[in-house]
């Protein structure tokens, strides 16, 4: 079976001119000795708005691979698929995100349910798990809530599992399962019942997407109380540990976190319960590169300023549209956006650090950061304009890139002790 090593993150590059870019920072990583295998991300969403295929992720992975001499796994990844788009990423994928949010909530037929909840009996009581205090209680309504509310959906991720092994074979991609498109967090107990419900229906699933508490806006930093998602991350990695050990799932199945860009104030516990248990992790990230790119667009002035600002000004003008693929997961105070006049006498400087994820810098605007993660349509809709641009400032875009997901990324979350 194809693995997923230990560490590995998710590196969505929109306009697939920064592969190498983020290369270099998993190169920097393991010049220190800490592997993290990186994995090229983009969902249909993703491959829709830019016009893109998945055959371009496929590409610009292997162009990156080659032009680095990286000799270590990577991974392209059919990110947020369904049993209606999964066809599209079967000849370039080797590592498919089976989303089966929508059907959570659905309830299975009776028989089905009855036959789980029989076979979930045995999970009943209370379940002791490494570093964790109080017990894991599962009782039997938990069972028949949890099967209420996620069998169905399980029995989803089955059928599109089915559908690749049934193109690719057994053993040829890396399954992750993800549940966090969806209003509601899984605490660890649903968890536990969840896993046991991915093992019965036959899925290897090597990484797990839990929603967990708190907001998980899309490029700015975790939203909620750190401690108790550290005190929830430990339950859930316990869980995993638990699963892998009692269910018979992967070995290196670990938890994937989605929109795990810039979630600064969550990355020490993160890296905290990786040392203590020993375990892997898969972070998630798409849009912080792009909006690098921009940055560095900024950073050398002229057309490539100009480039910056009118992306600035049409997502600020056709705000809606911008944001209503992204509605869930961004958090925007209108009248805090900056009015595109005055972002239009910006200096390369002041559009820069408006923009780059220094929280300590007080002209960094959180939500002017957040419209722009979902404004690369603009970028899209500017066609060789824009490509040409990443060309020619590719050195300085790079340094952005690498800079990015080394520092702000890989170090806090993998590195530090
Ligand atoms: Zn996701």
């Amino acid at each position: 079976m194809i693995k997923l090593p230990k560490y590995s993150i998710g590196t969505g590059d929109r306009f697939a001119h920064q592969g190498a870019a983020q290369l270099k920072a998993c190169i920097m990583a393991a010049e220190l000795g800490v592997d993290v295998t990186p994995v090229w991300n983009k969902s249909y969403r993703e491959h829709t708005i830019v016009g893109s295929v998945p055959a371009d992720t496929r590409k610009a992975a292997n162009a990156a691979v080659a032009k680095t001499g990286w000799n270590k796994p990577y991974f392209v990844d059919a990110d947020h698929i369904n049993i209606s788009n999964v066809d599209h990423f079967m000849d370039s994928s080797d590592f498919f995100t089976l989303d089966v949010a929508q059907y959570i909530g659905q309830k299975a037929a009776e028989a089905e349910l009855n036959t789980f909840i029989t076979e979930a009996e045995k999970l009943c009581g209370d379940i002791k798990l490494k570093y964790i205090d109080a017990p894991i209680a599962i009782t039997s309504e938990l069972v028949r809530e949890v099967a209420e509310k996620y069998l169905q959906a399980i029995i989803e991720a089955a059928k599109i599992y089915a559908k690749i092994v049934d193109a690719k074979g057994a053993g040829n991609f890396v399954t992750e399962v993800s549940m966090d498109e969806t209003a509601a967090p899984q605490t660890p107990a649903e968890m536990l019942i969840i896993l046991f419900a991915i093992a019965r229906a036959g899925i290897p699933a090597q990484t797990i997407a839990p929603k967990f508490s708190g907001e998980f806006h899309k490029g700015v930093d975790y939203v909620g109380d750190p401690l108790a998602f550290a005190k929830e991350f430990y339950s859930d990695v316990a869980v995993v540990e638990y699963a892998v050990k009692n269910f018979g799932l992967p070995q290196n199945l670990k938890l994937s976190v989605h929109s795990g860009s810039d979630k600064f104030s969550i990355y020490g516990h993160i890296n905290a319960a990786l040392k203590a248990f020993d375990a892997g992790v898969h972070l998630k990230t798409a849009g912080t590169t792009w909006l690098e790119e921009l940055i560095g667009l900024a950073e050398v002035g002229g057309e490539g300023l100009e480039i910056a600002k009118e992306v600035y000004s049409q997502s600020f003008n056709r705000y809606d549209e911008m944001c209503a693929p992204y509605a869930a997961v961004i958090h925007i105070e209108r009248e805090k956006l900056p009015k595109p006049a005055d972002v239009n006498k910006w200096s390369s400087n002041d559009f820069a650090a408006a923009l780059r994820h220094i929280q300590s810098e007080p002209r960094f605007n959180i939500y002017l950061r957040q419209l722009l993660h979902v404004g690369y349509k603009v970028a899209a809709e500017m066609g060789d304009r824009y490509i040409n641009a990443l060309e020619k400032y590719e050195e300085t875009i790079g340094e952005q890139v690498t800079e990015n997901i080394y520092t702000r990324h890989l170090k806090p979350v993998f590195i530090n002790k």
